[in-house]
């Protein structure tokens, strides 16, 4: 009857809820164990310029788990929620001035760009404790850039633009990633030191077939130009995509296109 139809389905929630806690005290435990184990690597996607040559690359983060990599999707949003995303991208981070320090003897120094999450940006050590790598690894300054994506600028815009600042200082450069995707204040784009803005993938996607999309696009490098900032066009895929984003003077392109995220032994040997 009605009533013990109900008390099922109670037990059921219960039953559904308790299993999704178990997942995440699961997920809790195998995260922290990577990270004692330095299971966070990153794979490097590089961008290109028109004439498709590498001029720059970034720091995707990938979980080695088991004979498998796990993409960010799976767990990057529960990384941020525990604070254990502090610990994974500081090690991201080492690894990644690890790998330019190698580029570097070997004449091969492109910048990389590493993704830093709200929670990084805001440990109060965080410029002294890049210098100091920075310093230890010696690294040619603008070696080293960072991508913010846009709606953490907001968060505490004054905070954001000093931070930044002292950064700049130090020679790094920053990009806005996945631009367009929050309500940008026109404002914001004048009174940050930024170098770089990333068109986001969804307006890529839309460019051949939706003229005011096109529109927007070429708004959007105009008004980046006029600023002084650099343009890179996420998630290429399509040669027409490319060709379009040429005509609208777009400065550098990333995408399947051209190369896939790649372990680090593929990606030194692409820019071999
Ligand atoms: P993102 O920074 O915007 O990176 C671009 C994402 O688009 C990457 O996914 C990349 O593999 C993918 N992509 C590149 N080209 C194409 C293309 O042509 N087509 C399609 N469909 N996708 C393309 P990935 O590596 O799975 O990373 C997803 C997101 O995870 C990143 O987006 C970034 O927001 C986040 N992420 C990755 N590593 C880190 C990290 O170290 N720290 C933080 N906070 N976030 C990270
Ligand atoms: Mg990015
Ligand atoms: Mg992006
Ligand atoms: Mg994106």
């Amino acid at each position: 009857d009605a009533k013990e139809n109900g008390e099922n389905q109670i037990g059921f929630f219960r039953k559904d809820i308790e299993e999704k806690a178990f997942k995440k005290l699961k997920l809790k435990a195998d995260l922290e164990r990577a990270i004692l184990n330095k299971k966070f690597i990153p794979f490097y996607q590089p961008y290109v310029d028109k004439n498709k040559q590498i001029v720059g690359a970034e720091a995707l983060m990938r979980w080695k788990k088991d004979n498998t990599i796990v993409s960010p999707a799976e767990f990057i949003n529960y990384l941020e929620e525990t604070n254990l995303i502090i610990d994974a991208e500081n090690q991201l981070t080492d690894s990644v001035l690890k790998d330019l320090k190698e580029l570097e003897k070997h004449h091969k120094d492109i910048p990389i760009s590493i993704n830093l999450s709200a929670l990084s940006l805001n440990q109060k050590d965080l410029v002294q404790s890049l210098s100091s790598l920075l310093n230890y690894y010696n690294l040619k300054p603008n070696s080293l850039k960072i991508e913010i994506v846009e709606r953490v600028f907001f968060k505490d815009f004054a905070y954001m633009k000093n931070l930044i600042e002292e950064l700049r200082e130090l020679g790094v450069h920053f990009s806005i990633d996945d631009f367009g995707t929050h309500y940008s204040s026109l404002n914001y784009l004048s009174e940050l030191d930024v170098s770089f803005l990333k068109i986001d993938i969804s307006f890529v996607r839309k460019i051949q077939t939706d003229p005011k999309t096109k529109n927007l696009v070429a708004a959007i490098i105009y008004l980046a130009h006029s600023l002084n900032i650099k343009t890179i066009a996420e998630g290429v895929e399509a040669k027409e995509q490319f060709e379009i984003l040429k005509t609208l003077d777009c400065d550098y392109f990333q995408g399947y296109l051209f190369y896939k995220p790649m372990p680090k032994l593929e990606f030194f040997r692409a820019l071999r």
